[in-house]
């Protein structure tokens, strides 16, 4: 007797290979069988005539360390697109360890004011376990956190003793779970970092298998530069290497993908690397000057100092007050922003090569955030695979699941296969669409049925169901 039977769909297993019709039998939170379960019996059946039934879909790259703490209200915007596992703590920053009362530097502040209370990785962890959060999550130790937690200055290269108590808290970290270090080069709290430094951070990956993200020291004109750095920060360590929402910023690099491309293909001969994107032509993060300079229109996601600003554009506002826009920055700090900067054939390029995962940066306490935040998955399905025709079904959902599990070591996720923990969504391949847009950034999706995380019905229809189906996955834990 099952628990439950997702009867009449269509399977897309996560592992690229076509479609079958298959049912598919869940017991105790795991998948028990797959096939033709017509007279199986089941506590519950769920008809799944003329939908896909894939894998829940993997977010590599999300700032949800603190979003996953909170008890979700209403609609969730990961689980409303079919997201049953994060990886937190991208872009160097993670909610822990830092114990502090005061507001931390940013970008660190793009995770909160108010939440810094864990001085070890194992109590974020464990507060995780305890809270029992909305999906399951697999945790990155950020470099910036640690720097703004053993560095009374950020402003130099760490010495080696700060160097080698960084060290110890990410090996204090691994032994808890984690799953890797994270780096931001780029952010002002880590680009005084040297890449020496963060190969002296880095080294107990090296033992414990963690593999290391990097958010590189320049996506713009010096982006060569900024993957040769991060690809033999990876090879000396001689671990993985994830290069995070990988572009090309600024009108001058459009086109430069096929050879960024190019570059990470021939490393990948000779190293573990592979990378992520979301699936969009404007990036966002907190507000810099030196950011505006190089974007088309700057959208404000949030400001402090004028909390009117947020959801208008940074040029217009500069023109109507008669300031320049980088001024305007300066005086809306501390800020976010979206930026088009982007061009859609690098965006295109990027997410249809074999080695792009999908992974949507959302930034979850953004007044006015960038769309991906509640759109990324249900885009790629809908927008570039069944409008736009970039590559087949099944392989937007191998990006989502199985490429992710397999790079990021999540054992038993992201295949549908038996024995395997049952995330799973059911979405229909012709509705499915993202409905978030710059202006209305926190649309729900449409055409995702049915979400199961762990077997347990998370969100149905875009309303949210159980939000504690999620657990915390820990590097090393059984599968
Ligand atoms: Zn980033």
């Amino acid at each position: 007797m099952f628990d439950l039977i997702i009867e009449g769909g269509t399977v897309i297993d996560g592992t690229g290979a076509p479609r079958v019709r298959a049912d598919l039998g869940i017991l105790a939170g795991r998948i028990a069988r797959i096939g033709d379960l017509a007279d199986v019996p089941a506590h519950a059946r769920f008809d799944a005539r003329a939908r896909i039934v894939a894998p829940g879909f993997i977010d590599v790259h999300t700032h949800d360390d603190r979003l996953l703490l909170d008890a979700p209200v209403g609609a969730h915007p990961k689980l409303s697109q079919g997201v049953t596992t994060v990886v937190t703590g991208n872009c160097g920053i993670s909610l822990a360890p830092l114990r502090r009362a005061t507001p931390p530097p940013a970008p660190l502040d793009l995770l909160g004011d108010d939440v810094w209370r864990y001085d070890r990785f194992g109590d974020y962890l464990d507060a995780l376990e305890q809270s029992g959060p909305a999906v399951n999550a697999a945790c990155l130790v950020g470099h910036s956190t640690l720097r703004v937690r053993r560095m009374a200055r950020l402003d130099r290269a760490a010495t080696p003793d700060e160097a080698q108590a960084m060290a110890a808290d990410l090996a204090e970290a691994m032994a808890a779970g984690a799953l890797g270090l994270s780096t931001g080069l780029y952010y002002p709290t880590a680009t005084a970092a040297t890449a020496e430094e963060v190969i002296a951070v880095g080294a107990p990956l090296t033992a414990a298998g963690g593999l290391v993200t990097m958010h590189i020291r320049d996506e713009g004109d010096a982006i060569d530069t900024a993957l040769r750095e991060a690809l033999h920060i990876g090879r000396t360590l001689g671990i993985d290497t994830v290069l995070s929402h990988h572009k090309l910023i600024g009108r001058n690099n459009h086109g430069r993908s096929a050879e960024t491309l190019a570059l990470i293909e021939h490393a990948s001969q000779g190293q573990g690397v592979c990378f992520d994107c979301y699936p969009y032509n404007a990036s966002s993060t907190i507000l810099l000057a030196s950011r505006v300079r190089q974007s088309d229109d700057v959208r404000v996601t949030w400001s402090k100092a004028d909390p009117s600003a947020a959801g208008q554009s940074l040029f217009a506002l500069a023109k109507a007050r008669g300031v320049a826009p980088e001024a305007l920055a300066d005086m809306l700090q501390p800020a976010g922003a979206v930026y088009f900067a982007m061009s859609e054939d690098d965006v295109s390029r990027i997410l249809a090569h074999p080695m792009a995962m999908v992974g949507s940066d959302g930034l979850a306490h953004d007044v006015s955030p960038h769309p991906r935040l509640w759109g990324t998955f249900p885009r790629v399905l809908g927008h570039y695979a069944r409008d736009r025709r970039l590559f087949s079904l099944e392989m937007a959902v191998h990006k989502m699941t199985g490429l992710s599990a397999r790079r990021f070591g999540l054992a038993g996720r992201g295949v549908l296969a038996v024995g395997h923990h049952a995330d799973v969504v059911v979405f229909d391949a012709q509705r499915v669409a993202d409905r978030a847009t710059y202006a209305l950034p926190t649309e729900v999706s449409t055409g995702i049925d049915a979400v199961y995380v762990n077997g347990r019905l998370a969100c149905r229809d875009g309303a949210t169901q159980d939000v504690h189906a999620g657990r915390v996955l820990r590097r090393g834990g059984t599968a």
